[in-house]
């Protein structure tokens, strides 16, 4: 009889303690939210920021739907503060507990493009672009960003209408298309390559769009406001590559180059790799520029080696001519060096850190000891003697 009343005034105790949880959980957040929607300088926003965390300290751990709104509220304030790696922290926490919220995929959308992770940012805008649940301007907003990315969602309609599905790709292509087979073996070979030599297993599928020809693969390209340069076989864009039919005998190496730069962003969280590492990785997977020896004490002699800060620039698409293939014949060079002296896991640790939001000095100097300067010396070094 005691221990039923005891049970009794304890249940009593929890029942009001969660009452009073939910109460300031809520008068936080409506706090937040006033804060928020009058909030013009970053100060503001960090006050907003303030009331958010309250509320979700206090939001019951048994309650997901208080905790994701604490937390998408409190992603947007550290957006606004300009704080794009603690916002993406919250807003995938909030994504966890209510992962159908199109609220959540759009600030996630724009974190991500913010922050140059267009993969993921599509990916999230899209599903809130299509969600039946999206509000009229959460679907205007996702679109125009959508737009600002070059992915205007109009051109579905532009795309093969058939979907073959592997375990690690979503082909689309056109009915009886001849190069079908032929594509999927060699992105096939190209993820066994990726994994022997790399030691990265690729854990997303990735997309491929074949079209039937050349016209048709450079319209769509052209209906994205970017067009491809005539001689282009293959590319990627935003985590899918598109090819179209063709005997080109470079479409092979190509698709392996450009699947390996898509493997590349899913093993760094969708983040940059500084261009030499990326560039020369996809052409090392693609085998291509084999004869690269001879070229490159060419160029040591003549002392035109490139600097680093010439590797790290954008893209390799700045460079023409010998420039242009001196910046991928090094590259590729640096990269087997790094492969072949420190092997693939230290490449493993290098891209994780990359992938949690350190620079690629910082990661160099964590796993290597050496900033990327001191890794172009240390290459020369091993590749000619001396400096
Ligand atoms: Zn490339």
């Amino acid at each position: 009889m005691k221990s039923i009343r005891w049970w009794f005034w304890l249940g009593l105790l929890l029942v009001g303690r969660g009452g009073v949880w939910a109460e300031d959980w809520q008068e936080y957040l409506r706090q937040g939210i006033d804060r928020y929607r009058q909030a013009h300088t970053p100060a503001d926003f960090a006050e907003a920021a303030s009331a958010f965390r309250k509320a979700k300290a206090l939001a019951l751990p048994t309650r997901r739907d208080q905790q994701a709104q604490a937390a998408y509220w409190l992603g947007r304030a550290y957006y606004q503060q300009g704080d794009l790696e603690a916002a993406a922290k919250e807003l995938e926490f909030a994504l966890t507990l209510a992962p159908e919220d199109p609220a959540v995929h759009l600030w996630l959308g724009y974190c991500y493009a913010q922050q140059g992770r267009n993969r993921r940012a599509v990916e999230h805008l899209r599903r809130a672009y299509r969600s039946v649940e999206a509000t009229p301007q959460e679907r205007t907003s996702a679109r125009e960003w959508l737009l600002s990315l070059y992915e205007n969602p109009d051109l579905e309609a532009l795309e093969p209408p058939e979907k073959l599905v592997t375990d690690r790709f979503i082909i689309k292509h056109y009915p009886r298309e001849p190069v079908l087979g032929i594509v999927i073996r060699t992105l096939e070979e190209a993820a066994r390559t990726i994994r022997d030599r790399l030691g990265l297993i690729i854990g997303e599928p990735t997309e491929v769009l074949i079209f039937r020809s050349a016209a048709e693969y450079q319209y769509y390209h052209q209906q994205r406001q970017l067009p491809r340069p005539e001689w282009s076989v293959a590319c990627v864009a935003n985590g899918r590559i598109f090819t179209y039919s063709t005997s080109t005998p470079t479409l092979f190496q190509t698709l392996q180059h450009e699947y390996t730069h898509v493997a590349l962003r899913i093993a760094t969280n969708d983040r940059r790799l500084p261009c030499w590492l990326d560039e020369g990785l996809a052409s090392l997977v693609a085998q291509q520029f084999p004869a690269h020896r001879l070229d490159l004490e060419r160029a040591y002699r003549r002392q035109a080696l490139l600097p680093i800060d010439c590797l790290t620039v954008p893209s390799f698409s700045v460079y023409q001519g010998d420039r242009a293939y001196l910046a991928y014949l090094q590259s590729v060079s640096m990269v087997e060096v790094l492969l072949d002296r420190f092997g693939p896991t230290r490449l493993q640790d290098l891209l994780r850190l990359i992938g949690a939001g350190y620079t690629a000095d910082e990661a160099f100097e964590a796993v290597l000891g050496m900033t990327q300067r001191g890794y172009l010396l240390a290459w020369q070094r091993e590749l000619f003697g001396g400096y």
